[in-house]
């Protein structure tokens, strides 16, 4: 027993250097119900890259209840949600090449995952930054603010 319990401190002691690798990194899941399980994000100023995962915990297929985090200035949310919806599904519902967008995810169906990353340097002093979901109808539920710290 006390074997057990010290094995499962080396583990603990072996897991939390990897995990503090993993500061730069933040998962997000996103439901059927037309939520991610986070309102808030926060971006270490000590990382180059952040990435961002999609768990996209519901079953419904993408056609239906896909999702996907797109990553921009909040003053530009509701043209780049507008212009998504023009691009329609097969471009995940972002328009392709589209410079306001700092990163986004894939349009993925329950069960499925997908990651973004981008250079933290792309954020700019003084501007807000939200992420939220350009699929059409979702963000006024699915956004929420991405802040470097
Ligand atoms: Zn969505």
């Amino acid at each position: 027993m006390k074997l057990q319990i010290f094995a499962l401190m080396l583990l603990g002691l072996v897991a939390a250097p990897t995990w503090a690798a993993t500061g730069c990194s933040t998962t997000v899941q996103g439901n059927d119900m037309l939520r991610f399980n986070k309102s808030s994000i926060q971006v270490p100023k000590t990382c180059t890259t952040f990435t961002v995962t999609l768990d996209n915990v519901g079953s419904m297929p993408r056609s239906v209840m896909g999702h996907n985090v797109v990553i921009a200035p909040k003053a530009d949310e509701e043209s780049i949600i507008n212009d998504g919806a023009t691009a329609g599904l097969d471009d995940d519902y972002v328009k392709p090449n589209d410079n306001r967008v700092i990163a986004h995810t894939k349009l993925i169906g329950g069960g499925e995952t997908a990651s973004t990353t981008f250079k933290v340097s792309a954020f700019k002093p003084g501007v807000t930054y939200s992420f939220f979901c350009t699929c059409p109808g979702h963000a006024s539920l699915m956004r929420g603010a991405i802040v470097l710290k």
